[in-house]
């Protein structure tokens, strides 16, 4: 179709703060969830979620790795290329015309309600980004003027189930779970001006069915598995089923990312468990994917997105024969993964995760992620690790517990990210989500450890991580963040010091004006504005 007057058909994109690769971090990647004001947007835009690269037409150079799976799933449908474009947030007016009769959108966190944002927006006030930039396609003038059909897909479009949030945002249809099954035909309705069904429960896609990605995506991020089968209680249905990629397919989507420049980053709910049998590991099944991976013309480098800690305890050698193979720790390198900790208490473990553990029992969860930091540490491998703030039925003994975990985890290399609880997956009808209101000084007080505990790694992580990566933006961003880590350590001081812990009250003494952290170059910068006016 295109070009210049009619555009594109179909327009598929994400909000802007997904349309960034974050320098290739995860650690990074987190700052997507710092609310807007924080710092200001032009510094958070251009240092921490710099912009992919576009084409001339509006195109990213790389995506979401969810979009490229709907942009794949049209295809093999039986739409032409030059009728769906993967277009920047921001070069909307370049891709939307006449001619546009369906926009897909990608959403993990449309509302700004997931764990990650509201835990940052509850804690610092504001709104989330990622809400913002959602908000602003689906203002956008070109969608306002050729008011192409709003489909939204993606990890956070169960936000979106209610009608009335629909109806507000002007969102024609949702699919919530697995989309590539659903994308050809409801696409199809859209193209044809067909009544749209409002809400889609796209079923579990089995693995021959999962298409190629034709374009690269973000991070050079290849799927190797899908679903997980451990069965927490707050996660989504969708990743019930563990299903695994053949090596062959992992290959071609690996070729597509090295066309264009970027690295493989394999992602997994947990890589260690590529071709399990269930909860048992298949070490031979794992090290032959990396080592075909290594030896495949073109891949320099190798990343991972997860592992899970009951893996890497269950399977220490593999660990050791992945970081032997990689060659981690040569030149001071390391290998990183986002994993969960969640908490301390084998209490809440069973009753909430008990699949989480296995082959371990709950009884022995503390011990086994002291155990797998560990084993982690030896192999160079640096975790982020999520702890979950307010689970249901929490008791104060159980924080204790973790708050006891946390501390014992200081002498590891690593990052451990507190995030409230909220409702999700099976108990989302029949669990509330944790809020600030909530929060008790014990809440405080595992908050607090665990940021002490990033703010003691961080400047090594930083100095380690960003500066040998890119040292002209590195070295901004390192400069900024000391700064930040500085600050934000006289804070915690003070939480502990004059609150003794009560996080709550200190930030609502922010809120009304009766402690001032605000930065000294902040004040004298706001100073300088009141004075002009
Ligand atoms: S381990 Fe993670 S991915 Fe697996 S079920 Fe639990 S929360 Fe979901």
């Amino acid at each position: 179709m295109n070009e210049e007057n009619n555009r594109y058909k179909i327009v598929l994109t994400a909000d802007r703060t997904l349309m960034s690769e974050y320098h290739g971090g995860i650690f990074l990647g987190f700052s997507a969830c710092i609310p807007k004001g924080v710092i200001p947007d032009w510094i958070y835009f251009s240092m921490f979620c710099p912009s992919v690269e576009t084409l001339e037409n509006g195109a990213v150079k790389y995506a979401p790795y969810g979009t490229r799976k709907i942009e794949a799933a049209l295809l093999k449908y039986g739409f032409e290329t030059d009728e769906i474009i993967v277009a920047h947030p921001e070069r909307l007016h370049k891709a939307i015309g006449p001619a546009t009769r369906v926009l897909g959108i990608t959403e993990n966190d449309p509302l700004g309600i997931g764990p990650a944002t509201s835990t940052f927006t509850q804690l610092l006030g504001g709104q989330a980004y990622m809400a913002i930039k959602f908000k602003e396609i689906l203002n956008h003038p070109s969608v306002k003027k050729y008011k192409p059909k709003v489909i939204v897909g993606g990890a956070g479009a169960w936000q979106l189930e209610p009608e009335h949030i629909r109806k507000e945002l002007g969102v024609h249809c949702v699919v919530i779970g697995e989309g590539e099954e659903e994308a050809g035909p409801l696409f199809e309705k859209a193209v044809r001006g067909e009544q749209l069904p409002e809400v889609v429960y796209g079923e579990m896609v089995s693995e021959e069915k999962i298409p190629v990605i034709r374009n690269a995506t973000i991070d050079g991020l290849v799927e190797i598995a899908r679903g997980c089968g451990r069965g927490c209680r707050f996660c989504v249905p969708t990743l019930q089923r563990l299903r695994c990629h053949p090596i062959e397919k992992i290959l071609q989507e690996i070729d597509v990312n090295l066309k264009a420049g970027r690295r493989p980053l394999l992602h997994a709910e947990d890589v260690l468990r590529y071709k399990a049998k269930g909860i048992k590991i298949d070490k031979e099944a794992v090290i032959k994917l990396f080592k075909t991976v290594k030896a495949h013309p073109g891949v320099g480098a190798i990343g991972i997105s997860h592992f899970a800690l009951s893996s890497v305890a269950a399977a220490p050698d593999l660990v050791e024969e992945i970081s032997g193979l990689l060659n981690v720790g040569k030149n001071g390198e390391w290998f990183s993964g986002q994993t969960g900790v969640e908490t301390g208490s084998p209490r809440m473990i069973r009753k909430h995760m008990r699949g989480k553990c296995r082959p371990f029992a709950p009884e022995e969860w503390p011990n086994m992620v002291l155990g797998a930091f560990e084993i982690l540490a030896e192999n160079n491998w640096v975790p982020c690790a999520t702890l979950i703030v307010g689970l249901p039925e929490e008791k104060e003994k159980d924080i204790d517990l973790t708050i006891q975990l946390v501390e014992e985890l200081r002498p590891f290399k690593s990052l451990l990210v507190p995030l409230f609880y909220v409702a999700m997956g099976c108990m989302k009808d029949e669990t509330e989500s944790f809020t600030m209101e909530k929060m008790t000084p014990k809440h405080g007080e595992l908050i607090i450890k665990c940021w002490e505990h990033n703010l003691e790694w961080s400047k090594i992580l930083l100095k380690e991580y960003i500066v040998t990566r890119k040292f002209g933006v590195g070295y901004g961003i390192r400069l900024f963040l000391s700064y930040g880590i500085n600050h934000v350590k006289k804070m915690l001081d003070i939480c502990r010091r004059e609150y003794n812990y009560d996080l709550k009250q200190m930030i609502n003494d922010v809120r009304s004006g009766e402690l001032d952290v605000t930065p000294r170059p902040i004040r004298i910068i706001n100073k300088l504005i009141n004075m002009k006016h």
